[in-house]
């Protein structure tokens, strides 16, 4: 007799950020009784937790959409079943990215235009919809040592070339005590390592109210750290170590501008790990200006050199992207040359690809193809490989 059990399929494109709420939907079906399996093939209901930093990011998820909705009629030669295919064939939600991007207070394209492009998907459910608050992600951690744990949402800075702040919308920070509990739970039940997640980190707290600030800074200061200047994500970094159970604590991402003294004082804590992550982007002023990155080349030198001096042995690894509109040879050099200075643990190199609905998409993707992966190759060759490059 075949099992009344109904079963779920989970695929997650794109961050991390995007698995850790992977793992709170699994959550949810797992509070209901469902049974997640390896195959959708063989599931009652298929989620799709989607990415649109890429074209290519999305163009899998048509792939994969498409292929779930012919899967039925390509194994049913009866007509009947193929009559009643809404019967048979697995329930298609579409999630992440590419909802947000249409449902969300900001748009790159209508929710009308998702839906004409995807007619086989069933419901299309942005992650506010999901009310991540009320599951425990705990059950379905895939990690056993490291837990991610998502303490934000959005983001309120606009590069020019990026989709985060139309796909996740503007920032929303996570209640400080429910990610203390969330984190005391995962020590209990013998996780070890956290990774602190979000699309900017630094700024976690920014839009709470001043009571709730308040409250947090009565409860959470302690009299060895100035008060002036306080950030709230440096409290939670040190309320987290004090977490026993917890031995290690990660973050992603910090943009460099937001990264205040308070954090890096509070990085120095024994047990957050020796490793930052800090996106570049581009080592040339034009460029960065281009990719409405509030910083200078010179800053970011000196943000680096600070956090060396005041942290001494920690690692700094980055994100970059080659053949962004308008990257001449010599301002490819520059990032080249910055990151020969910088030495890099290791870096995340993506060839620019263009977004629409981003301000960067009004300027000429005039780098070829062959052009960027040439200087992916270079930058990949330099910072992960360790082999000296010459780019001049
Ligand atoms: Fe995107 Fe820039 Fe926000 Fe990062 S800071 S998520 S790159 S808009």
């Amino acid at each position: 007799m075949e099992s009344k059990v109904k079963k779920y399929y989970i695929k997650t494109f794109g961050c991390q950020m995007n698995e850790a709420e992977s793992e709170m939907i699994a959550a949810g079906y797992e509070c209901r009784g469902w049974k997640q399996v390896k195959n959708w093939q063989e599931a009652n209901e298929v989620v799709i937790n989607s990415c649109s930093v890429r074209e290519s990011a999305e163009n899998r998820v048509f792939g994969l959409v498409n292929n779930i909705s012919k899967f039925k009629i390509k194994n049913t030669k009866c007509e009947s079943t193929i009559r009643n295919l809404k019967l048979e064939r697995p329930k298609i939600i579409l999630s992440g990215c590419m909802v947000g991007s249409a449902m969300g207070e900001r748009k790159r394209y209508t929710f009308k235009q998702l839906k004409q492009r995807l007619p086989q998907v069933a419901e299309f459910r942005p992650w506010w919809e999901w009310d991540f608050k009320k599951m425990k992600a705990i059950k379905t951690r895939k990690d056993k040592q490291k837990a991610l744990v998502p303490i934000m949402t959005g983001c309120n800075h606009f590069c020019s070339y990026c989709v985060v702040p139309y796909a996740k919308g503007k920032e929303i920070s996570f209640p400080f005590e429910d990610i203390l509990c969330q984190i005391k739970e995962f020590g209990k039940k013998g996780w070890q390592e956290v990774i602190l997640l979000g699309q900017n980190v630094n700024t976690y707290g920014k839009d709470f109210t001043k009571e709730e600030k308040d409250k947090i800074i009565s409860c959470y200061h302690d009299s060895c750290h100035s008060i002036k200047d306080i950030s709230i994500f440096s409290l939670l970094l040190r309320a987290v170590h004090k977490i026993k159970k917890i031995t290690k604590i990660s973050f992603l991402t910090s943009n460099p501008w937001d990264l205040t003294d308070d954090i890096i004082q509070a990085m120095k804590l024994p047990k957050v790990d020796r490793y930052l992550h800090l996106p570049l982007q581009s080592g040339d002023n034009t460029i960065l200006k281009n990719m409405n990155r509030p910083y200078t080349v010179e800053q970011y030198w000196e943000l680096v050199r600070k956090i060396r001096n005041e942290i001494p042995g920690i690692k700094i690894g980055t994100d970059l992207i080659v053949g962004f509109p308008g990257e001449t040879k010599k301002a490819f050099e520059n990032t080249v040359k910055l990151c020969q200075k910088i030495g890099f643990e290791k870096a995340y190199i993506a060839m620019y690809s263009p977004r629409p609905g981003t301000s960067a998409f009004k300027f000429k993707d005039n780098i070829s193809y062959q052009e960027k992966k040439r200087r992916w190759s270079v930058l990949e060759k330099l910072i992960n490989k360790k082999l000296s490059v010459k780019e001049s």
